[in-house]
Protein backbone atom coordinates (compact mmCIF):
# COMPACT_ATOMS: atom_id res chain seq x y z
CA UNK A 1 0.00 0.00 0.00
CA UNK A 2 1.10 3.68 -0.55
CA UNK A 3 2.09 5.28 2.06
CA UNK A 4 -0.67 7.86 3.90
CA UNK A 5 -0.74 11.23 3.15
CA UNK A 6 -0.33 13.54 5.65
CA UNK A 7 -2.68 16.47 6.68
CA UNK A 8 -1.21 18.82 7.40
CA UNK A 9 -2.95 20.95 9.74
CA UNK A 10 -0.79 23.60 10.50
CA UNK A 11 -0.30 24.43 6.67
CA UNK A 12 -4.44 24.96 6.36
CA UNK A 13 -5.11 26.47 9.49
CA UNK A 14 -2.44 29.18 7.96
CA UNK A 15 -4.25 29.47 4.89
CA UNK A 16 -7.71 30.27 6.73
CA UNK A 17 -6.19 32.17 8.83
CA UNK A 18 -4.72 34.56 5.70
CA UNK A 19 -8.42 34.62 4.75
CA UNK A 20 -9.62 35.91 8.07
CA UNK A 21 -7.64 38.68 8.61
CA UNK A 22 -8.62 40.15 4.93
CA UNK A 23 -11.88 39.47 6.45
CA UNK A 24 -10.95 41.04 9.86
CA UNK A 25 -9.49 44.36 7.70
CA UNK A 26 -12.34 44.67 5.27
CA UNK A 27 -14.88 44.90 8.87
CA UNK A 28 -12.91 47.41 10.30
CA UNK A 29 -12.74 49.47 7.57
CA UNK A 30 -16.52 49.34 6.20
CA UNK A 31 -18.17 49.21 9.38
CA UNK A 32 -15.42 50.28 12.01
CA UNK A 33 -15.70 47.48 14.25
CA UNK A 34 -12.68 45.06 15.25
CA UNK A 35 -14.01 41.37 16.32
CA UNK A 36 -13.18 41.06 20.24
CA UNK A 37 -12.69 37.83 21.95
CA UNK A 38 -12.64 37.72 25.75
CA UNK A 39 -11.71 34.60 27.38
CA UNK A 40 -12.49 34.14 31.47
CA UNK A 41 -9.57 32.02 32.93
CA UNK A 42 -10.45 30.79 36.93
CA UNK A 43 -7.53 29.27 38.91
CA UNK A 44 -3.68 29.13 37.39
CA UNK A 45 -3.25 25.59 35.52
CA UNK A 46 -0.52 25.83 33.49
CA UNK A 47 -2.11 23.92 30.37
CA UNK A 48 -4.96 26.42 30.16
CA UNK A 49 -2.62 29.51 30.90
CA UNK A 50 -0.50 28.27 27.61
CA UNK A 51 -3.59 27.62 25.40
CA UNK A 52 -5.03 30.85 26.73
CA UNK A 53 -1.70 32.97 25.66
CA UNK A 54 -1.62 30.80 22.28
CA UNK A 55 -5.17 31.94 21.38
CA UNK A 56 -4.54 35.46 22.37
CA UNK A 57 -1.42 35.49 19.87
CA UNK A 58 -3.48 33.45 17.37
CA UNK A 59 -6.21 36.64 17.65
CA UNK A 60 -3.40 39.17 17.15
CA UNK A 61 -1.85 37.64 14.09
CA UNK A 62 -5.27 38.25 12.25
CA UNK A 63 -6.20 41.70 13.74
CA UNK A 64 -7.99 40.77 16.29
CA UNK A 65 -8.73 42.02 19.45
CA UNK A 66 -8.30 39.93 22.62
CA UNK A 67 -9.55 40.64 26.86
CA UNK A 68 -8.22 38.11 29.20
CA UNK A 69 -10.51 38.03 32.39
CA UNK A 70 -8.22 36.17 34.92
CA UNK A 71 -9.84 34.78 38.46
CA UNK A 72 -8.61 33.55 41.44
CA UNK A 73 -8.95 29.70 41.73
CA UNK A 74 -11.29 30.33 45.23
CA UNK A 75 -13.62 33.02 43.00
CA UNK A 76 -17.30 32.57 43.93
CA UNK A 77 -19.67 31.19 41.24
CA UNK A 78 -21.36 34.66 41.62
CA UNK A 79 -18.32 36.89 40.67
CA UNK A 80 -17.65 34.28 37.59
CA UNK A 81 -21.35 34.82 36.53
CA UNK A 82 -20.77 38.80 37.13
CA UNK A 83 -17.72 38.75 35.10
CA UNK A 84 -19.74 36.95 32.47
CA UNK A 85 -22.48 39.41 32.30
CA UNK A 86 -20.01 42.15 32.45
CA UNK A 87 -18.36 40.86 29.01
CA UNK A 88 -22.08 39.81 27.70
CA UNK A 89 -23.08 43.58 27.71
CA UNK A 90 -19.73 45.22 26.44
CA UNK A 91 -19.65 46.34 22.69
CA UNK A 92 -15.91 45.37 22.19
CA UNK A 93 -16.79 42.16 22.89
CA UNK A 94 -17.79 39.68 19.82
CA UNK A 95 -17.14 36.44 21.29
CA UNK A 96 -16.73 34.81 24.81
CA UNK A 97 -14.77 31.36 25.80
CA UNK A 98 -14.83 30.03 29.34
CA UNK A 99 -11.65 28.23 29.58
CA UNK A 100 -12.23 24.64 30.85
CA UNK A 101 -12.07 23.00 32.82
CA UNK A 102 -13.20 24.77 35.84
CA UNK A 103 -12.12 24.66 39.61
CA UNK A 104 -14.80 21.77 40.74
CA UNK A 105 -16.67 23.71 43.25
CA UNK A 106 -17.65 25.96 40.15
CA UNK A 107 -20.48 24.54 38.38
CA UNK A 108 -19.89 24.62 34.61
CA UNK A 109 -23.53 24.26 33.74
CA UNK A 110 -24.53 27.52 35.57
CA UNK A 111 -21.69 29.55 34.25
CA UNK A 112 -22.00 28.15 30.35
CA UNK A 113 -25.70 29.03 30.49
CA UNK A 114 -24.77 32.69 31.26
CA UNK A 115 -22.64 33.32 27.78
CA UNK A 116 -25.04 35.41 25.27
CA UNK A 117 -25.77 32.76 22.28
CA UNK A 118 -25.48 35.64 19.94
CA UNK A 119 -21.37 35.48 21.65
CA UNK A 120 -20.91 31.72 22.36
CA UNK A 121 -18.03 31.35 19.87
CA UNK A 122 -17.35 27.89 21.67
CA UNK A 123 -20.88 26.77 20.81
CA UNK A 124 -21.03 25.12 24.32
CA UNK A 125 -24.04 27.33 25.81
CA UNK A 126 -26.75 24.35 26.03
CA UNK A 127 -29.39 26.21 23.37
CA UNK A 128 -26.24 26.20 20.96
CA UNK A 129 -25.22 22.76 21.31
CA UNK A 130 -29.15 21.63 21.94
CA UNK A 131 -30.06 22.64 17.84
CA UNK A 132 -26.92 21.01 17.02
CA UNK A 133 -27.91 18.02 18.07
CA UNK A 134 -31.41 18.42 16.41
CA UNK A 135 -31.93 17.41 13.36
CA UNK A 136 -32.94 20.30 10.59
CA UNK A 137 -31.32 23.08 13.13
CA UNK A 138 -28.77 25.09 13.04
CA UNK A 139 -26.40 26.44 16.21
CA UNK A 140 -25.45 29.88 15.65
CA UNK A 141 -21.53 28.54 15.97
CA UNK A 142 -20.08 24.89 16.01
CA UNK A 143 -17.58 23.94 18.98
CA UNK A 144 -14.28 24.71 17.36
CA UNK A 145 -12.85 21.47 17.47
CA UNK A 146 -15.37 19.23 15.87
CA UNK A 147 -15.68 22.18 13.24
CA UNK A 148 -11.66 22.63 13.03
CA UNK A 149 -12.05 18.76 11.89
CA UNK A 150 -15.07 18.71 9.35
CA UNK A 151 -12.90 21.89 7.16
CA UNK A 152 -9.55 19.41 7.32
CA UNK A 153 -11.46 16.87 6.17
CA UNK A 154 -13.24 18.87 3.34
CA UNK A 155 -9.89 20.82 2.41
CA UNK A 156 -8.27 17.26 2.02
CA UNK A 157 -10.69 16.16 -0.41
CA UNK A 158 -12.05 13.86 2.31
CA UNK A 159 -16.52 12.73 1.69
CA UNK A 160 -18.48 11.79 4.51
CA UNK A 161 -21.67 10.81 3.07
CA UNK A 162 -22.45 7.53 3.39
CA UNK A 163 -19.05 6.37 4.84
CA UNK A 164 -19.04 5.25 8.11
CA UNK A 165 -17.01 7.44 10.65
CA UNK A 166 -16.09 5.35 13.76
CA UNK A 167 -15.53 7.92 16.91
CA UNK A 168 -13.26 7.15 19.70
CA UNK A 169 -14.80 9.49 22.88
CA UNK A 170 -17.84 11.32 23.68
CA UNK A 171 -16.50 14.05 25.71
CA UNK A 172 -18.82 17.14 25.20
CA UNK A 173 -15.84 19.05 23.52
CA UNK A 174 -14.57 16.34 21.17
CA UNK A 175 -16.32 13.24 20.54
CA UNK A 176 -20.02 14.14 21.20
CA UNK A 177 -20.16 17.04 19.14
CA UNK A 178 -17.79 15.55 16.06
CA UNK A 179 -20.08 12.57 16.53
CA UNK A 180 -22.99 15.08 15.50
CA UNK A 181 -21.46 16.92 12.68
CA UNK A 182 -20.63 14.03 10.97
CA UNK A 183 -23.92 12.16 11.22
CA UNK A 184 -25.09 15.90 9.87
CA UNK A 185 -22.74 15.62 6.78
CA UNK A 186 -24.21 12.08 6.27
CA UNK A 187 -21.71 9.66 7.86
CA UNK A 188 -22.93 6.26 9.31
CA UNK A 189 -21.62 7.14 13.10
CA UNK A 190 -20.80 4.81 15.56
CA UNK A 191 -18.86 6.03 19.12
CA UNK A 192 -16.55 4.10 21.28
CA UNK A 193 -16.11 5.32 24.70
CA UNK A 194 -14.35 2.99 27.51
CA UNK A 195 -17.37 0.53 28.32
CA UNK A 196 -17.04 -0.37 24.47
CA UNK A 197 -16.01 -4.11 24.12
CA UNK A 198 -13.26 -4.68 21.21
CA UNK A 199 -12.78 -1.66 19.88
CA UNK A 200 -10.22 -2.77 17.68
CA UNK A 201 -12.93 -4.55 15.95
CA UNK A 202 -15.13 -1.86 15.74
CA UNK A 203 -12.19 0.85 14.53
CA UNK A 204 -11.27 -1.32 12.30
CA UNK A 205 -14.64 -1.15 10.10
CA UNK A 206 -14.01 2.75 9.77
CA UNK A 207 -13.91 4.57 6.52
CA UNK A 208 -12.82 7.89 8.66
CA UNK A 209 -11.55 7.32 12.34
CA UNK A 210 -11.48 10.40 14.96
CA UNK A 211 -9.42 9.62 17.88
CA UNK A 212 -10.37 11.17 20.84
CA UNK A 213 -9.73 9.45 23.79
CA UNK A 214 -6.87 11.22 25.68
CA UNK A 215 -4.98 7.76 25.38
CA UNK A 216 -1.50 7.83 24.24
CA UNK A 217 -0.77 5.54 20.94
CA UNK A 218 -3.84 3.53 21.32
CA UNK A 219 -4.69 3.12 17.87
CA UNK A 220 -2.21 0.10 16.23
CA UNK A 221 -1.94 0.13 12.99
CA UNK A 222 -3.61 -3.13 12.51
CA UNK A 223 -7.00 -1.91 13.75
CA UNK A 224 -7.07 0.19 10.78
CA UNK A 225 -8.79 -0.50 7.16
CA UNK A 226 -5.85 0.13 4.57
CA UNK A 227 -7.08 2.98 2.96
CA UNK A 228 -9.02 4.83 5.80
CA UNK A 229 -8.62 8.55 6.92
CA UNK A 230 -7.52 8.77 10.48
CA UNK A 231 -8.05 12.26 12.18
CA UNK A 232 -5.89 11.84 15.64
CA UNK A 233 -7.20 14.44 18.08
CA UNK A 234 -5.21 13.41 20.26
CA UNK A 235 -2.86 15.76 22.51
CA UNK A 236 -1.02 13.65 25.07
CA UNK A 237 2.05 14.45 26.75
CA UNK A 238 4.51 11.81 27.52
CA UNK A 239 8.10 11.41 29.16
CA UNK A 240 10.95 11.75 27.01
CA UNK A 241 14.02 12.42 28.92
CA UNK A 242 16.07 13.11 25.55
CA UNK A 243 14.30 16.34 25.50
CA UNK A 244 15.36 19.78 27.09
CA UNK A 245 11.26 19.97 27.77
CA UNK A 246 11.43 16.71 29.60
CA UNK A 247 8.21 15.68 27.57
CA UNK A 248 6.98 15.15 23.86
CA UNK A 249 3.25 15.04 22.34
CA UNK A 250 1.91 12.66 21.15
CA UNK A 251 -1.57 11.58 19.40
CA UNK A 252 -4.17 8.45 20.43
CA UNK A 253 -2.93 6.86 17.22
CA UNK A 254 0.27 5.24 16.47
CA UNK A 255 1.72 7.56 13.62
CA UNK A 256 4.84 5.21 12.50
CA UNK A 257 2.31 2.17 12.38
CA UNK A 258 -0.83 4.25 10.90
CA UNK A 259 1.66 6.26 8.06
CA UNK A 260 1.82 2.17 6.52
CA UNK A 261 -1.78 1.39 6.23
CA UNK A 262 -4.07 4.65 6.25
CA UNK A 263 -5.20 6.61 3.32
CA UNK A 264 -4.95 9.75 5.09
CA UNK A 265 -3.17 10.70 8.37
CA UNK A 266 -2.58 14.04 10.12
CA UNK A 267 -0.16 15.27 11.87
CA UNK A 268 0.23 15.52 16.14
CA UNK A 269 0.91 18.63 16.66
CA UNK A 270 0.06 19.80 13.70
CA UNK A 271 -2.96 18.17 12.89
CA UNK A 272 -6.33 19.27 14.59
CA UNK A 273 -4.25 21.82 17.30
CA UNK A 274 -4.21 24.52 14.66
CA UNK A 275 -7.22 24.41 13.01
CA UNK A 276 -9.62 24.49 16.89
CA UNK A 277 -7.96 28.02 17.45
CA UNK A 278 -8.62 28.99 13.74
CA UNK A 279 -12.12 28.18 14.31
CA UNK A 280 -12.35 30.25 17.07
CA UNK A 281 -10.97 33.07 15.16
CA UNK A 282 -13.73 32.27 12.34
CA UNK A 283 -16.71 32.19 15.19
CA UNK A 284 -15.65 35.51 16.32
CA UNK A 285 -15.63 36.79 13.10
CA UNK A 286 -18.89 35.72 12.00
CA UNK A 287 -20.40 36.88 15.73
CA UNK A 288 -19.15 40.48 14.81
CA UNK A 289 -20.40 40.21 11.10
CA UNK A 290 -23.80 38.65 12.97
CA UNK A 291 -23.24 42.19 15.21
CA UNK A 292 -22.69 44.74 12.22
CA UNK A 293 -24.50 43.17 9.81
CA UNK A 294 -28.20 41.85 10.45
P1 LIG B 1 -11.97 13.39 27.91
O1 LIG B 1 -11.03 12.76 28.86
O2 LIG B 1 -12.98 14.36 28.38
O3 LIG B 1 -12.76 12.25 27.12
C1 LIG B 1 -12.13 11.10 26.67
C2 LIG B 1 -13.16 10.19 26.03
O4 LIG B 1 -12.50 9.02 25.55
C3 LIG B 1 -14.24 9.71 26.99
O5 LIG B 1 -15.48 9.71 26.32
C4 LIG B 1 -13.80 8.29 27.35
O6 LIG B 1 -14.87 7.40 27.58
C5 LIG B 1 -13.07 7.86 26.10
N1 LIG B 1 -12.00 6.91 26.39
C6 LIG B 1 -11.01 7.05 27.30
N2 LIG B 1 -10.21 5.97 27.28
C7 LIG B 1 -10.70 5.13 26.34
C8 LIG B 1 -10.32 3.86 25.85
N3 LIG B 1 -9.25 3.22 26.33
N4 LIG B 1 -11.07 3.30 24.89
C9 LIG B 1 -12.15 3.93 24.38
N5 LIG B 1 -12.56 5.14 24.80
C10 LIG B 1 -11.84 5.73 25.77
O7 LIG B 1 -11.05 14.05 26.80
P2 LIG B 1 -11.36 15.19 25.71
O8 LIG B 1 -12.47 14.77 24.84
O9 LIG B 1 -11.41 16.51 26.34
O10 LIG B 1 -10.00 15.13 24.87
C11 LIG B 1 -9.62 13.97 24.17
C12 LIG B 1 -8.23 14.17 23.61
O11 LIG B 1 -8.24 15.22 22.67
C13 LIG B 1 -7.18 14.55 24.64
O12 LIG B 1 -5.94 13.97 24.29
C14 LIG B 1 -7.11 16.06 24.52
O13 LIG B 1 -5.85 16.57 24.90
C15 LIG B 1 -7.31 16.23 23.05
N6 LIG B 1 -7.88 17.51 22.65
C16 LIG B 1 -7.36 18.10 21.54
C17 LIG B 1 -7.87 19.27 21.07
C18 LIG B 1 -7.28 19.85 19.84
O14 LIG B 1 -7.68 20.90 19.42
N7 LIG B 1 -6.32 19.18 19.21
C19 LIG B 1 -8.96 19.99 21.75
C20 LIG B 1 -9.49 19.26 22.89
C21 LIG B 1 -8.95 18.08 23.30
P3 LIG B 1 -15.95 7.59 28.79
O15 LIG B 1 -16.89 8.64 28.31
O16 LIG B 1 -16.59 6.26 28.89
O17 LIG B 1 -15.16 7.99 29.98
Amino acid sequence: APPAKIIDGKAIAQEIRDELAKEVQSLSRSHNEIPGLAMVIVGSRKDSRTYISLKKKACEEVGMRSFIVALAEDVSLADVVASIRELNADPDVHGILVQLPLPKHIDEEKVLSEISIEKDVDGFHPLNFGKLAMKGREPLFHPCTPQGFLELLSRSGISIKGKHAVVVGRSNIVGLPVSLLLLKADATVTIVHSHTRDPDRIIREADIIVAAAGQANMIKGDWIKPGAAVIDVGNNFVDDPSRTSGYRIVGDVDFQEASKVAGWLTLVPGGVGPMTFTMLLKNTLDAAKNKVLQ
